[in-house]
């Protein structure tokens, strides 16, 4: 059996590839590090949710990624996280929406799978939910690194629309546009489950209470038996697509993987959501292909690990 992994660290931005920032090799070296982990553990029978689990938290972890430590900053100045994560072989669901009280918001999404019912649990109750099982509790002070802070103010002050200081990384390298950092990880385990998850800060400047297609089962994030997706790009475009679930009906009516990720990622650009997408089908196909700038984005399999920001991949 095939197992495979692969990972998004978010899509964005307009015009030509202008190369790295300074901070991009951090970025690379972190997604390097999951890979290579969560890979190995899949090829030791890992199961494909916990992987993608894993994953995403080590994604969180990184600060230069929006989720978790490093999470964008709302209009209000809060940081407030969605997840989602699903399960292939029984469409078992978790999601967490406008957390802001916990270190992996993944964590608690899929503790939410886990208990079976409700799918979805919001704010201060997901919170709370998440801390009572164990889930590390953190204050948004933890939460807020001084470059979304920078981001936030540059935002503030330009009165921007949502979204468009995302990538600027202090102005290093402006990689302008609407840039994104959103999280998420697609694998299929030794058994041949699939499974995907997401994590996201949101958008920088995003009105009090906003919800995007991160935690969105079927827009940002879904899973069958036959294709487990993660996407990433300005949310609302995905969740008015269906998208996650718009490349599985695609899988389903006969196109390849890479086929259903394109088409689905041109219904969605009309409307506004140009981005990326992850995908794994249940041959262990990975397709990680997007309409942006960049798309952080890697994958493995049997062994072999490739990264990328820009129109390249590297193997490592
Ligand atoms: N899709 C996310 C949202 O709209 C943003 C992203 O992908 O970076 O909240």
């Amino acid at each position: 059996m095939v197992v495979g992994l692969a990972i998004h660290g978010g899509a964005g931005g307009d015009g030509p590839w202008k190369g790295p920032t300074d901070l991009d090799p951090q970025r690379i070296a972190c997604m390097q590090s999951v890979l290579t982990t969560v890979g190995s553990m899949l090829q030791d029978g890992i199961d494909a949710l916990e992987a993608v689990t894993i994953a995403v938290e080590m994604l969180e972890n990184e600060p230069l990624f929006n989720a978790g430590i490093g999470s964008v900053i709302a209009a209000d100045g809060s940081v407030t996280m969605d997840a989602s994560i699903m399960r292939g072989s029984d469409a078992a669901a978790g999601s967490v929406v406008n957390v802001k009280r916990i270190r992996h918001p993944i964590r608690a999404a899929k503790m939410v799978l886990d208990n079976n019912w409700p799918v979805m649990l919001n704010g201060a109750a997901a919170d709370n939910f998440a801390i009572k099982n164990g889930v590390e509790e953190v204050s948004q002070e933890w939460l807020t690194t001084d470059l979304r802070q920078a981001q936030w103010k540059k935002w503030k002050d330009a009165k921007s629309r949502p979204g468009s200081t995302d990538e600027d990384d202090e102005a290093i390298l402006d990689h302008d546009g609407e840039g994104m950092g959103t999280v998420g990880a697609v694998a299929i385990d030794s058994k041949g489950v699939l499974a995907a998850a997401t994590s996201t800060g949101g958008m920088t400047g995003k009105p009090d209470g906003r919800i995007g297609d991160t935690p969105i089962i079927g827009a940002g994030t879904w899973a069958d038996n036959r294709v487990a997706v993660s996407c990433t790009g300005v949310g609302e475009a995905f969740i008015r697509t269906c998208a996650a679930h718009e490349v599985a009906t695609r899988v389903k009516a006969g196109d390849s993987l890479a086929d259903a990720c394109g088409n689905m990622l041109d219904m969605v650009a009309p409307l506004g959501g140009r981005g990326g997408v992850i995908a794994v089908d249940s041959k262990g196909n990975i397709a990680i292909p997007f309409q942006t700038m960049l798309m952080y984005r890697g994958y493995w399999k049997n062994g072999e690990v490739m990264t990328g920001i820009g129109p390249d991949l590297s193997s490592h």
